[in-house]
């Protein structure tokens, strides 16, 4: 079958189409025809990768995927052939401690469809059929895949570890990216207000607005901490939503009021930095991380984007045999929005 896939770590040079055997499924999986695949900033990383990543090669990319069952394991009862389906790309075990309880973000043999498993950018993937949800009739692959692993994250990080409330002041640093675009919407419906998001140009702050933002603040023309500081009269914020990192976490702390929580699920512009701790305990500040989403968070996202409370926001669609042309798109990162592959030639 067709996939797009790297055999080498390294650059986009290492990237295109290949012929790759069909997957074999085990008795809990299903075997996914995949109708729509998308990528994510992780693609990026997975491709050059790191010290410890080991991967099976050719690796086959794109953490996002929807599509039809075509063949269901000898254990599963949950779905049948033929059905629409989208896909959580957080894989756990279903056995250990963390998945007992529900918790398989959490799994001690944690790993995610894409990056440490083959993905979806192929005719055919793989699939655990606990990571299932049923899509309705008139519901686009496309954008189930889109918003698949962006939504399960936002979602988890804001509503449930971050327990945003509605009247409380929420801060999303970044207008652009995926998770973002995610996480305006989500706070919007938790009843958040007001909405503040920093963003690096005009065109990504119309698109913030239209999600639900209620201030914008463009970074390239104003000091974002101060004008937070001085849009809530000195006081800040109640959260803050920073998935950037070394650029801005330091900004975004001081940007949090007493007591205030700052949630974190990555760091686009690098992991370590140094902070005064004195921000921290006399603030009372919070900071609480999180990575990808537990199944429960997936189907109640999921509801939420299939009844439209909630939407994908697609950048462009491109045939998997143009894949390594979205990656480009992608490391450029002149993206507003999901970069998707469609699998139907
Ligand atoms: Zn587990």
């Amino acid at each position: 079958m067709k996939a797009l896939v790297f055999h080498a770590h390294g650059g986009l040079e290492q990237v295109g189409v290949a012929d790759v055997p069909e997957p074999v499924i085990g008795p809990d999986e299903v075997l996914l025809e995949v109708k729509a695949a998308a990528f994510n900033r992780l693609d990026l990383w997975v491709l050059a990768g790191w010290p410890g990543l080991k991967l099976k090669l050719p690796h086959v990319m794109g953490s996002d995927g929807a599509g039809i069952v075509a063949q269901v394991g000898s254990n599963v009862r949950s779905v049948a052939v033929g059905d629409r389906v989208a896909v959580n790309p957080t894989v756990g075990c279903g056995r250990c401690f963390f998945c007992q309880a529900g918790n398989e973000h959490m799994c001690d043999r944690f790993a995610i469809l894409g990056e440490h498993l083959d993905g979806f950018a192929a005719a055919y993937t793989a699939v655990p059929a606990r990571n299932l949800v049923k899509m309705p009739a008139d519901y686009p692959f496309t954008h189930a895949a889109a918003a698949s692993l962006v939504f399960v994250t936002a979602w988890h990080s804001l509503i449930t570890v971050g327990a945003l409330q509605a009247g409380e002041s929420a801060l999303i640093v970044g207008a652009g990216g995926g998770v973002n675009t995610a996480a305006i919407q989500i706070a919007k419906l938790a009843g958040a207000d007001p909405i503040y998001v920093v963003g690096s140009n005009a065109a990504k702050l119309a698109q913030a607005e239209q999600l639900g933002a209620d201030v914008l603040i463009n970074r390239a023309e104003a000091d974002w901490g101060k004008a937070i500081f001085q849009a809530t009269n000195r006081q800040g914020v109640d959260v803050v939503v920073d998935n950037v990192g070394a650029a801005t976490f330091f900004t975004s702390l001081r940007a949090l009021k007493k007591g205030g929580r700052l949630l974190t699920v990555g760091n686009t512009s690098g992991p370590r930095f140094e902070f005064d701790n004195r921000l921290i305990f006399a603030k009372h500040l919070r900071i609480l991380g999180s990575t990808m989403g537990p199944h429960r968070d997936y189907e109640k996202v999921m509801g939420l984007l299939f009844d439209g409370r909630l939407h994908p926001i697609l950048d462009a669609i491109y045939p998997l045999h143009e894949g390594r042309a979205a990656l480009q798109k992608l490391q450029d990162g002149d993206v507003m929005g999901k970069l998707v592959l469609t699998t139907d030639s």
